[in-house]
């Protein structure tokens, strides 16, 4: 299979990369190599002409041994099983690494949400949550938002998981809006953390963040808030911006918050006004102090690695670079934050909402701030020091440090 559509093969080479220095034996890289259970469903849905469309849908619980399993939800056309196997592995480190107690999952519907009504919207939702809600729970699998998923999303789930069994149970899924038990600071906290990740990476390279060029790929909600975060936080560049129709690049600088009022009213970022339309190739290829791509995965490839000319890329999406691209990049001193220490702080922030929910607490947002700072930087360092002191690359470093924590817990609970 060509490495682009084999994403899960991408991850599995990249648990065998780490496995090396681990000494995991060929039974434990077995175990880690394959998904602990997998859910297949299909989705009758009544649309809104009355015809009945029935989608395919997944969720994915890749490995329990540190706690339930976590991981957003994705609607999406280009969904494949395949692709959610990867992302429930990478959710597994993710949350390994910053050590937060819980495995990985993630979960998805092959579906285009843009061609929905809100009423569609709603009842694919609450169908989706019916077909998992016997085998997720508060202290089993905790489902979140992700690609093309919101807060509107996540209080029709869990008032659905209310329905069916009989239980208020907030802490069932995150990502809440902030009035049905959500935690302030998780609608960012992906962008806010990356930008932690980022400020810890430039002092590193001894970059001034204050006026650095930034492009970022994708403008949903990880890639719209860092884009501002970037400008209201660090003083930082927006030069270009891109969603799935194309991109913008103005060198002088975008306001974030204005391309957003343009998206929200044409559909894309693309002819906004001052501002010249470029390929998302383009956008990638641009010389700029920090590229982050923030959509999709397979967005850095064999083809483009050679072309891409900043000096940190900082992962925001979810394996948006190739293996043979990451030894391009690696080779020509890039500096990669890795996706999973990168775009941590979702999921980090997505565990203080579940304290707080089973806690019945609400902590306010400097709180959970002062917080993610502390996970993301203790993270960023430990991952920074291995790769110096082993002189490996940050993803290998974040990957043998994840995945030793993974195999340490199972082996305390006997499974090797
Ligand atoms: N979907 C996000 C991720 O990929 C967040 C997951 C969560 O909050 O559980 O990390």
């Amino acid at each position: 299979m060509d490495e682009a559509m084999d994403f899960f093969g991408v991850v599995k080479r990249q648990i065998c990369n780490c496995s090396l220095g681990l000494n995991l034996s060929p039974d434990v890289e077995g175990i880690l190599k394959m998904p602990m259970r997998e859910l297949h469903m299909s989705i009758p849905v009544r649309m809104d002409d009355g015809s009945i469309r029935t989608f395919q849908g997944f969720r994915v619980q890749y490995n329990n041994a540190r706690g339930p399993t976590k991981g957003g939800i994705r609607f999406h056309p280009d969904e494949t099983i395949n692709t959610i196997r990867g992302l429930a592995a990478i959710m597994t480190w993710k949350c390994a690494l910053h050590d937060l107690p819980l495995g990985g999952a993630k979960g998805g519907v092959i579906c285009n949400p843009k061609e929905f009504s809100e009423a569609e919207l709603e009842r694919l939702s609450r169908a989706y949550m019916q077909s998992i809600c016997r085998f997720i729970g508060p202290d089993r699998d905790i489902p979140a938002p992700d690609v093309y998923t919101n807060p509107t999303v996540m209080a029709w789930m869990m008032d659905e998981y209310a329905n069916v069994t009989g239980n208020t149970a907030f802490g069932v899924i995150t990502g809440k809006p902030v009035s049905l038990g959500g935690s302030e600071g998780r609608h960012d906290a992906t962008a806010r953390g990356g930008w932690m990740a980022i400020r810890e990476a430039a002092a590193d390279l001894e970059m001034d963040l204050a006026g650095a060029t930034v492009a970022v790929q994708g403008f949903g909600n990880a890639g719209y808030h860092a884009a501002f975060l970037g400008t209201a936080h660090y003083g930082a560049k927006i030069v270009a911006v891109s969603d799935s129709r194309g991109a913008i690049s103005r060198p002088d600088g975008l306001d974030p918050e204005a391309v957003l009022a343009h998206k929200n009213e044409t559909g894309s970022v693309i002819r906004f006004e001052g501002a010249e339309t470029i390929s998302n190739e383009e956008l990638l290829e641009l010389d700029v102090d920090i590229l982050i791509p923030a959509a999709l995965e397979n967005a850095i490839t064999m083809q483009n690695a050679d072309r891409i000319r900043a000096r940190i890329v900082a992962e925001l999406a979810n394996g948006p670079t190739t293996t043979e691209a990451d030894e391009i990049l690696y080779d020509h001193q890039i500096h990669i934050i890795p996706d999973f220490l990168c775009n941590g702080g979702g999921v980090i922030v997505s565990y203080f909402e579940m304290v707080q929910n089973f806690t019945m607490d609400h902590w306010p947002e400097a709180e959970v701030y002062r917080r993610l700072d502390e996970k993301i930087t203790t993270a960023y360092r430990a991952v920074k020091d291995f790769s110096r002191t082993y002189a490996v690359p940050m993803r290998q470093a974040a990957y043998t440090i994840a995945v030793e924590r993974v195999v340490k817990a199972m082996e305390y609970r006997g499974c090797v």
